[in-house]
């Protein structure tokens, strides 16, 4: 192995990103190294770059945390999630290690919201490991880390993308309980999240699943992955205009379901199309911030439920569902592929909504 590797580095706040020899670090007992087959891109490593939900000093760091390796080395015997064992050439995913002692861990059993839960795509790229991203060669693998086999059906580019978006759907939905036949769901968004949700809801017997997303080849994308009808956000500017449409496709009342899988500031609009007594589950992260809930959801009977990240077996359940339904159209979900000289123009074209979700090859020149 050489001692050091090419990585896409943010070293400012909407700079461009810059490619950097990176070392590759001695592996603690347990640990592994994987060589990055596919880094997808998701809204939340562009929110980094622009400065959001990053601690101060972050510089320099590489971003990516949808990353599909294939194991290069590993420092003694391990197994996968479901024991089996591992070996070199295996291609895999791993899941943020939780602490295994806090509150959230032991008690609630809630291990996605520990306070020490490690991220990847936002550590220092010049302080051991260094290789805590996936826009670079290789990615290391800390020992805590559960390890997910992909199986041989899944592209490693939609592999990638279980490792954050779709995994945290999968949560979502097992928060949200089961979805009766009747029931109708509005998707909010037709970025990566949603579209999976969409995907997700359709498969879960939904009665009618409407999206309300764009621009528009995001919306065609919805179509193809089950949604029932949908609605151009860029064609109807008007909220209340939109919150119309979603009670004249369910009878009047407003969806059974809304899912969010935009950004916070989607909440509010999309509070306002739950029918009474319904369920709002939101996913998508960022936004401005300033996203008030009406307060006539107090009169509501609404069940509001949140996700945050996802645990262990939501990264199988994502890799596993895309496994076993090739027939839907999942090829719309990755637009673009880009090497690792490209990382920038991949976060420029994803921060413009250009494309649906960016991948970066990083052995490609
Ligand atoms: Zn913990
Ligand atoms: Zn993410």
């Amino acid at each position: 192995m050489p001692n050091e590797c090419r990585a896409a580095v943010i070293t400012g706040f909407n700079k461009p990103l810059e490619v950097q020899k990176v070392p590759i670090p001695d592996l603690e007992p347990k640990a592994m190294l994987a060589k990055v087959e596919a880094a997808t891109l998701c809204g939340t490593d562009v929110h980094r770059w622009h400065g959001a939900n990053v601690q101060p000093g972050i510089m320099p760091f590489i971003p990516g945390h949808e990353t599909c390796g294939i194991i290069e080395e590993m420092n003694g015997p391990r197994t996968d999630l479901l024991g089996s064992p591992l070996k070199k050439g295996d291609r895999v995913l791993w899941s943020y290690p939780s602490c295994g002692r806090c509150y959230w861990c032991t008690i609630a059993r809630q291990p996605s919201i520990c306070p020490e839960i490690m991220y990847w795509g936002c550590n220092h790229s010049n302080e051991y490991p260094y290789l805590l991203g996936g826009c670079a060669e290789y990615q290391y693998v800390p020992p805590p880390s559960d390890v997910i086999k992909v199986p041989d059906e899944v592209p490693s580019p939609l592999a990638a993308a279980a490792a954050c978006a779709y995994r945290t759907v999968m949560h979502g939905f097992e928060r949200l309980g089961v979805i009766a036949p009747h029931e109708t769901v509005l998707v909010q968004g037709s970025g990566p999240l949603g579209l999976f949700a969409i995907a997700v809801a359709r498969d879960k017997s939904a009665y009618r699943v409407l999206n309300i997303g764009a621009p528009a080849d995001r919306v065609k994308v919805a179509s193809d992955l089950g949604a029932d009808a949908t609605l151009n956000l860029d064609d109807v500017p008007d909220p209340q205009h939109r919150i119309q449409w979603v009670k004249d496709h369910t009878d009047g009342r407003g969806a059974d379901i809304v899912i969010q899988c935009a950004t916070h500031d989607a909440v509010p609009e999309g509070v306002a199309m739950v029918r009474k007594g319904g369920r709002y589950l939101s996913i998508g992260a960022g936004g401005s911030g300033k996203a008030a809930v009406p307060v006539n959801i107090m009169s509501q009977h609404i069940s509001f439920i949140s996700v945050l990240i996802a645990e262990p077996r939501h990264w199988l359940q994502a890799v596993r569902f895309l496994a076993t339904r090739q027939d839907l159209k999942w090829e719309g979900m990755i637009s673009k592929s880009y090497t690792l000289d490209q990382t920038s123009q991949a976060f420029e074209d994803m921060a413009a909504f250009r494309i649906v979700k960016p991948v970066i090859y990083p052995h490609q020149r």
